[in-house]
Formats: structure tokens, sequence, C-alpha cells
């Protein structure tokens, strides 16, 4: 709880607090959107460097991650068209998403399975290359693959790997770290699921477990990594390189979208509809979008009733400033990817002049939703991933102003509704099965 935080006066300033206490849906739309570009202290150029060191590592990653072969190395997922669950969706809401319905398959993302295989594994490419080429054992124009070596996995074990998180980026963390060769703890909060921290175990990773929620994980994290210098800390509350390593989806999409010939101009717009929790991978992924499209893309972030860290930390431009727990909601969702009271330190900010909107999700929606997309598209994603299924309903259902003050209305034929699914792919088979039994 945060006391300098007067409930009176955010209730009156902003009403829809009081929706989003009771649990309600609620659909924010940004009017900052439009304002002048602030200068970002992550700039594109990060983001092209990004994508070259990840393409140095691809023959690393060829060997060390033998799925990896088939994209040559490259960490990167498919899009699918989802008719048959755009059709369900209308007929059940007797609705009609105008366009196309595209889902960027992030859950099936080698490696890890999950968006954090971008922003994660890039981080710690990113401290491996560092070490190795500091102490000379590699140069930018060598070929990778020397770092698959005994000889190397002795000299990373010298140096440590510290992340806090409520399950994925743990996963990915401790997956990269532990095949380079650092000694990795993975500080989890207390819903991280049973497997997630067993399959690190039997990895060789040190999992701590906390029945705290998500910050108090980082907050230990942070804390215990502080006093070793052989120690690098991921930070998910502050990193730019998870967060650049996020962005380069976007160049990549940009590819993408050509190949399928998707326009995306004046007269096509992009809708791109992203789980959010601490803000880190829809945020770096948002900024990569806005570079590429500028303002023919329009992004909403989705997330639980319970868990709206983002949308109230924009709306009330105090972001980590306050917490979902200030306004009396518990934080609990079956989506443990957002299950994440409190947003990045400087994510929201950052997306002050980029994204187009917040939006709330309930748990029995992403649970039928889970369902359904197993049912009928034969897509296995878990909960929280489904929190981007939400966004073309709600803009289509609440969003008429949005559409309307960006003369969209007429164009809404030509657009394409981009839902970026976020894990999935990892979930053991028992695991799945128990998922799609629940009732909610
Ligand atoms: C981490 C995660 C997200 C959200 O990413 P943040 O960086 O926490 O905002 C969404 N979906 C899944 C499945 C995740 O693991």
């Amino acid at each position: 709880m945060n006391n300098s935080i007067n409930l009176t006066q955010l209730y009156s300033d902003f009403p829809s607090v009081k929706q989003l206490q009771k649990g309600e849906y609620v659909f924010w739309v940004n009017k900052k959107r439009n304002a002048a570009y602030s200068i970002f202290d992550v700039s594109m150029k990060d983001v092209v460097d990004a994508e070259g060191r990840l393409q140095r590592f691809s023959s690393y990653l060829k060997l060390a991650f033998p799925e990896t072969r088939i994209l040559n190395g490259i960490i990167e997922s498919d899009i699918k068209e989802i008719a048959e669950m755009k059709a369900l969706i209308e007929g059940r809401r007797a609705i009609e998403i105008p366009g196309r319905l595209l889902l960027k398959c992030d859950h099936a993302l080698p490696i890890s399975g999950s968006i954090k295989a971008r922003g994660g594994i890039y981080e710690i490419l990113k401290f491996a290359e560092t070490l190795a080429i500091e102490h000379g054992y590699l140069k930018e124009t060598d070929d990778y693959e020397i770092l698959y070596s005994d000889k190397m996995r002795q000299f990373f074990s010298r140096y440590k790997v510290a992340v806090g998180s409520t399950g994925n980026l743990g996963l990915s963390i401790g997956i990269i770290s532990a095949k380079l060769g650092f000694q990795v703890t993975v500080h989890m909060s207390a819903d991280a699921k049973e497997w997630k921290k067993k399959h690190l175990r039997d990895l060789g990773v040190k999992v701590i477990e906390y029945n705290q929620d998500y910050s108090v994980a980082v907050e230990r994290g942070r804390k215990e990594a502080e006093s070793d210098p052989m120690c690098h800390f991921v930070d998910d509350e502050n990193s730019k390189d998870l967060f650049v390593g996020y962005a380069v989806a976007a160049l990549r999409l940009k590819e993408q979208l050509v190949s399928l010939n998707v326009k995306v101009d004046e007269d096509h717009p992009l809708f791109v509809y992203l789980p959010c929790g601490v803000g880190g991978a829809p945020g770096g992924v948002a900024f990569g979008l806005q570079q590429m499209f500028g303002e023919h893309v329009h992004i909403f972030f989705g997330e639980p009733v319970q868990s709206p860290c983002m949308l109230l930390g924009m709306m009330t431009g105090l972001h980590d400033e306050i917490s979902v727990k200030d306004i009396g909601l518990t934080n609990e969702t079956e989506a443990d990817g957002l299950a994440v009271g409190r947003p990045s330190k400087f994510v929201g900010s950052l997306m002050e002049t980029i994204i187009s909107g917040c939006y709330t999700v309930d748990d029995s929606f992403l649970c039928r939703s889970m369902k359904a997309m197993f049912e009928l598209e034969n897509i296995f994603m878990e909960p929280s991933a489904h929190a981007g299924v939400f966004g073309p309903i709600q803009l289509v259902s609440e969003g008429a102003a949005y559409l309307k003050e960006h003369q969209l209305m007429d164009k809404m034929n030509n657009a394409v509704h981009l839902v970026w699914s976020t894990g999935g792919n990892m979930v053991p088979e028992p695991v799945r099965q128990e998922y799609l039994q629940t009732e909610k």
C-alpha cells in the first residue's frame, strides 16, 4: 500500500478507476498518442544493433538448440489466419470484426515457447558476448559456434545470472544461461507454475520460491545480485536490453507482412493486441512497430481485471508509483504471466505517445478463448496469451469514438487485426489437459 495516494482525488480525476476497482471491463483510450514524440533513451539504432547481434549468435543457437535449425538459428514465429475463431466470436457475440484476424504465434517460439524467448534470451546473449569479447575469447567477426565448447562453458561458469519472474522470463533466462554455462538463480513469485520450476531445476538452475507476488520476487533477486560483482541481474522492471530484444520482432514482422501481402498504410490500418504484464515485452514490440509503421499501427494492451497495472499507471500518469493493490485489487489471475501489480519504471511513459489504449479482460474469457482456440484452430496457448484475443472484440464494441477520431470507420474492411499470442508451447501435456478441462 502506498499511503501517499489520495483515492478520493483519484476517483474524481479518473472515474474509470472505480470501474477498475470493481473488476469491470475497462476500455481506455490514450489521449496522448498524437502528441509529439518525446526523446527516448532507446533508439531504432539499438534495435538494429540487437538484430545484428542475434544474427551473429545464429550459428551458436543452431548448435545449442537444434530446433532453431529450420530458421537458421533465428528465434522467430509464424503468423496464422484464425478465421474459425473469428467466425465463432462474431457468431457468439453477434458482432462483426471487419477485416482479417491474424495470430502472431509467439507461443511457438523455439527454445522457450513464449515471447520471453525474444527479450530474455537476447539479454543473456549480449551479456555472454560482452564477457567473451572483453576477455579476448571472441571477436564480432568470428563464427559464434566457438562459444559452444567446454572451454567457454567453463569460462562462463565463473559468472552468475539472476532474475525475478512469474515464470516465463525465468524459464527463458534459465534455459539460455544454463546452456551457455552460467550459474543461474531464478526468483519465482507465488503464481509461477510448478512445471516451470521443475523444468528449471532439472536443468541445474537454482530456483528460489516466494509466497508473495512478482514485485517481491524481483526485489529479492535484485538485492541478492547487487552484493555480487560477478552476478548479472536481469531487471524485468528496468531493463533496456530486454526491451530492445523484444523490439526486434517488429523489424521481422514488417517483412512477414509483406510476404503475406498485408499492406499497412493510410487506407490499411493495422491493429495489434498484446497481453501486458510489467510492460517490457508488449512495450518493446510496440516501440518497434511504431518505428516501422508510424501512425498506421494502432496498438492496444490487454490486462487481467485484477492486474491492470499498465492501464492504471498510464491513465493516472503515476506509472510505477501506483500499484493495483492501492485501489483494492488482488493481483490474482489464472494468467500467471500477467500477474503484475506495478508496471515497469520506464515503459509506461515511453508508451504515452505510442499506444492507442489498454483494456481489461477476465479469467473467464481467457479460459473460454483457450478452449475455443484449441478446438477450432488446434492451437494451444496459455491463459495469459489469450488477453490479446479480447482486443478486437473490445475495439468493435467500445472503440467507435477512437475509430471516428482517426477517420478509420470507412477503412475497417481493409483492416488487419493481429492478436499477439505470447506463450504455450512449453506447457506439458498433462498440464494442458488440466487447463482445457477447468471450468471458469
Ligand atoms: C511475460 C508475458 C507477457 C507480458 O510481458 P511483460 O513484459 O511482463 O509485459 C505476456 N504473456 C506471457 C505468456 C508472458 O509470459
